[in-house]
């Protein structure tokens, strides 16, 4: 079965109002890993009254309720993406686009880490991707 944005709202107690819809269903739709800036400007033609402070607002009440979750890729601003499929990311040094790619497996000794509890194992990957080659 399909997930309506209604359904999905609903299980996690959001209520739907149109602002909060449109910003998922940009992410859902772009896939780009988002800045804040960068959904304003998508989304202020459409959604005249609204802000960077809402929008702001808006994901971190979608990171509060597992929707969403910030793209742990070292830049200087925050991005953002669905909490969809488990994925790594590829950031290509040239063109600057965050690419998704399938999951990478870290595989190291946890014994050699003695008393330092892991809680995140993401892999982030950098170089050229395809285009810029
Ligand atoms: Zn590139
Ligand atoms: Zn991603």
């Amino acid at each position: 079965m399909i997930k309506t944005f209604q359904n999905i709202f609903k299980e996690k107690g959001i209520s739907p109002s149109y602002t909060r819809t449109r910003i998922y269903h940009y992410l859902e739709v772009s896939k780009n890993h988002p800045t804040v800036d960068e959904i304003y400007t998508a989304l202020k033609d459409e959604l005249p009254t609204l802000s960077k402070t809402t929008v702001y607002n808006v994901l971190n009440l979608f990171i509060e309720k597992e929707l969403v979750k910030l793209v742990n890729m070292n830049s200087s601003e925050a991005r953002y993406e669905l909490y969809e499929q488990e994925h790594s990311h590829f950031k290509c040094d040239i063109c600057g686009v965050i690419y998704d790619i399938p999951k990478i497996k870290t595989n190291y000794d946890k014994n050699q880490l003695g008393m330092f509890k892991v809680k995140n194992e993401e892999v982030n990957l950098s170089g050229i991707c395809p285009k810029c080659i």
